[in-house]
Parts: structure tokens; C-alpha cells; sequence
């Protein structure tokens, strides 16, 4: 799925700072004793903030039924379409989150902790590791929890407005190595800044940049306006699928760099691309996909509404040197529908829209532009269903479904469909 949330925290409610003892037992283990055989035997999470936290639905599921569970839904859903092909799981299915955040406060007595907002709440859940979260950028939240009070640094209190640090979040670029870890702070002054970044450094010299962004505002958005590089160039760069990627902090990028080659090269696959397409490249986010498909391509349209984004895209295409994509800042389907009106045609649509879906309108406007094949990658497979229920009564038909499991251990399904275009053929051929 396109995690491309923006960053947010949920409505406020008043902070709950208490330590929690955390329960040492992992794995599928029972609390009772064997002289104790009338209690029903209880389950303990592998997880210990499950609970409170909410994000793995399936954490305690072994990671084959998980896979058959999301199959069984998918195909349940597109069954009036198609059969849907195995599901591509991970063979590593843990720590695959190259995107970790961790918001940072206090317990009653001024010591800093870092977690995670219990499901639907503000209040933090104290958490030392996650088994989605890379182990790297845990280790980083760690360190920089232990180092504030030795710098006097205090964690930001909702409630009365003292305090510097709001958030941490890390960003890891798994194919080149480089860590960016962004401080968002209350406040713009970071006292013994130099030194406080000497002493990260020295314990993870591995980070390549760190970055201070500024959110004095009470918004539900993680990360404010203003940004600070305190170490490196303020952004990285990731690969994938052999091109090169910049993520600045506010930066859309898949959260599992191993599926998302795989779900990249699966659409790709599908293309059964010759080199003489005009391609289409909707909802491209930072273009990722129209520029790994653009070598492969006469040429590339992309579209998309963010203007950060599209920055970013323009940007990655240079720094690939990809010179037959042209991007577009606009809604897609008053695009798509300017095109189709234009009697446009093109040979290919790559379509990679937000979970609600597509538009009966953009669906339409596809039709026109009367493409021999469509890609349409989805993260969730209800608004798939409804969307390639329109693209049927347009002679749409759907090849294949491919799902990639992109977020083990939760309830999230990312499937890459190709539709061909069944008309008959317009020409009447005299013999
Ligand atoms: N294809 C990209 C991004 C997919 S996420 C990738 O794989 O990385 C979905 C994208 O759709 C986001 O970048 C979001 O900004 C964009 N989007 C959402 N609504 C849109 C709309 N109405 N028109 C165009 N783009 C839209």
C-alpha cells in the first residue's frame, strides 16, 4: 500500500506517562500453570504494546495463515474479475519498516520516554522496539532517549507547552545504507546542539545526515514547516529497481523497500513493455514508477497532486537521467479527462491511486484515451473491486491479479492488477 498518510497524530487526549512493566515472555506462550487446568489456556502476545498500540492486527498469526487469510480476502473480493495468483510474501517478514517514528515525553517525574499513540488516542505508549521497525532505527530512538538528560534537554509537554522534543522519525535508505534521523523540536534553538550531534554520531556513525525540524504548532501533523540540516546534506537517497531516489523528511517513499522492488518489477512484468509506448504514470507520488518504466518506454506522462512530490519527482528523474517523462501538477482525473477530450491516445496506463480509489470519471477518461493495457496497483482491495467493476463496462478485462504483501503482520493488501482492453477490432478488414 502507498503508506502515503500524511504524518499525523490522532486527536488529543490527556497523556497517560505511565511505565509499564513489560511482560519478558515471547512467542505462542501460555500464562497458566499445568496444575491449573480448568482456567482456559491464555495467549501472550509476541508483542507487548499490541494491545495498546493496534497496528499489527495479525501479530500473533504465523505468517502462512496470514498470507492465506489476505489471499482468501483478495480473491473473495475479485472473484467476479479473475483468479488471483499466489501471494508474494517476504521470506524475512519482520523489521521491514525503513520509516520509523517515535514521539517523545515524559513520566511523572521528568524522565524522557519515547512510544508510540495508543490506537486512536494522544496518549503514549512507552515503547522500546517494534517488530515491524527497522532494528537500526530503534536503536537510534534508544540513544537519543538516553542522551537528553545529560544535555538537559526536556521532552515537550502538551498539556503546559515546556519542553523542545516532539518527535524523532528515521529514515533509512536500505539499498544505500544512509540514516537520516529528524528532530522535530518546539523551538528552533537546540541548546549544545554540536555537541548533542558529536555524541549521536559517536554512537551510531552511521547516520549520514540529521535534521531539526521546527513544529511549534498544535496541529495534528508531525512535522512542521521549518527545516534545519545539523549534520550531512539534510536528505538521502535510496535505490530501487536500479534507480536513485532523494527522500527529504517529508518525502513520500514506500515504508518496505524489499516488496516494493517486488510490486515495481511484478507491474513491470505485466507491461510486457516493446520500447515504443506512450506510457501514462497516475498518482506517481515522487515518479517512481514512470521513472524505473521510462528506459523501458517511448515515453512517460506522469501525474500527480502534490507539488512536493512532483518537486521531488522532477529532481529524481535528473538525478537518473531520464529526459523522456514530463510531469504534471494536477488532480488525475481532470488530466486524464483534459487528455481523453484532446483525443489523446496512449498505449499504457500505470495507475497507483490512494486507498479510496479511482474515479467512475478517471475510469471513463481512461476508456477514451482507449489504452491496450492498464496497471493498476491498489492498497486496498475494496476500492479495487468497485473500480474494476467500472473498468468491466468500459471492455475492460482483468489478465491477472497479483497481491505483494507489503505490511506483514497487519490487515494491509496491496494488489497489482492488469486489465486489457477486450473491444473488437474497429477496422473491418475487406478481403
Ligand atoms: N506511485 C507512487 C505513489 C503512490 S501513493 C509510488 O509508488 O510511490 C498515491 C499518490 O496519489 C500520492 O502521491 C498522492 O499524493 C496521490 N494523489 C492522491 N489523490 C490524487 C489525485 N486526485 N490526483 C493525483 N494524485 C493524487
Amino acid at each position: 500500500m502507498p503508506d502515503n498518510k500524511k504524518e499525523t497524530y490522532p486527536k488529543r487526549k490527556k497523556a497517560n506517562t505511565d511505565m509499564r512493566k513489560i511482560p519478558k515472555k515471547e512467542g505462542w506462550e501460555t500464562k497458566n500453570k499445568d496444575d491449573r487446568k480448568d482456567t482456559p489456556a491464555k495467549k501472550v502476545s509476541r508483542c507487548p504494546y499490541s494491545k495498546k498500540c493496534g497496528a499489527c492486527q495479525m501479530i500473533d498469526m504465523p505468517y502462512n495463515k496470514q498470507l492465506k487469510k489476505k489471499h482468501a480476502r483478495v480473491q473473495e473480493l475479485l472473484e467476479p474479475f479473475t483468479r488471483v495468483e499466489a501471494f508474494v510474501g517476504m521470506d524475512e517478514p519482520e523489521h521491514y519498516r525503513c520509516k520509523v517514528h517515535a514521539v517523545f515525553t515524559h513520566d511523572k517525574k521528568g524522565n524522557p520516554l519515547s512510544g508510540i499513540y495508543r490506537e486512536g488516542t494522544h496518549e503514549v505508549v512507552p515503547v522500546d522496539g517494534c517488530l515491524l521497525e527497522d532494528e537500526k532505527a530503534d536503536a537510534i530512538i534508544a540513544s537519543i532517549r538516553g542522551m537528553l538528560k545529560s544535555f538537559k534537554i526536556k521532552t515537550y509537554d502538551e498539556d503546559n507547552g515546556y519542553g523542545l522534543l516532539r518527535h524523532v522519525l528515521i529514515r533509512i535508505g536500505k539499498n544505500t545504507g544512509e540514516i537520516m534521523v529528524v528532530l522535530v523540536t518546539v523551538s528552533p534553538i537546540f541548546p549544545s546542539k554540536n555537541n548533542f550531534v558529536k555524541a549521536l554520531l559517536k554512537e551510531h556513525p552511521e547516520i549520514t545526515t540529521i535534521v531539526m525540524n521546527v513544529n511549534d504548532k498544535q496541529t495534528s501533523m508531525i512535522l512542521g514547516d521549518k527545516e534545519k540540516p545539523m549534520y550531512g546534506p539534510g536528505f538521502i537517497y535510496d535505490e530501487c529497481c536500479g534507480m536513485r531516489f532523494k527522500i527529504s523528511p517529508k518525502s513520500f517513499y514506500q515504508v518496505n523497500p524489499v516488496q516494493t522492488e517486488i510490486l515495481y518489477n511484478s507491474a513491470l512484468d505485466m507491461a510486457e513493455l516493446s520500447g515504443d509506448e506512450v506510457a501514462l504514470d497516475c498518482y506517481s507520488g515522487v515518479g517512481t514508477i514512470g521513472i524505473i518504466a521510462a528506459r523501458r518506454v517511448k515515453e512517460v506522462i506522469s501525474v500527480e497532486l502534490n507539488k512536493d512530490a512532483v518537486k521531488d519527482a522532477i529532481l529524481n528523474a535528473k538525478i537518473n537521467e531520464i529526459k523522456n517523462i514530463t510531469f504534471y501538477q494536477n488532480d488525475a482525473t481532470a488530466f486524464m479527462q483534459q487528455m481523453a477530450d484532446s483525443g489523446d491516445k496512449v498505449d499504457i496506463v500505470f495507475m497507483d491511486p490512494p486507498r479510496s480509489g479511482s474515479t467512475p470519471e478517471f475510469i471513463d477518461s481512461v476508456s477514451r484515451l482507449s489504452p491496450e493495457k492498464v496497471i493498476y496497483i491498489s492498497c486496498s482491495p475494496d476500492s479495487l473491486a468497485r473500480d474494476l467493476a467500472l473498468f468491466a463496462k468500459k471492455d475492460y478485462e482483468v489478465k491477472r491479479a497479483v497481491p505483494v504483501d507489503m505490511f506483514p503482520f497487519t490487515r494491509g493488501i496491496e494488489t497489482c492488477c492488469l486489465l486489457t482492453n477486450r473491444k473488437p477490432d474497429t477496422y473491418v478488414h475487406l478481403t
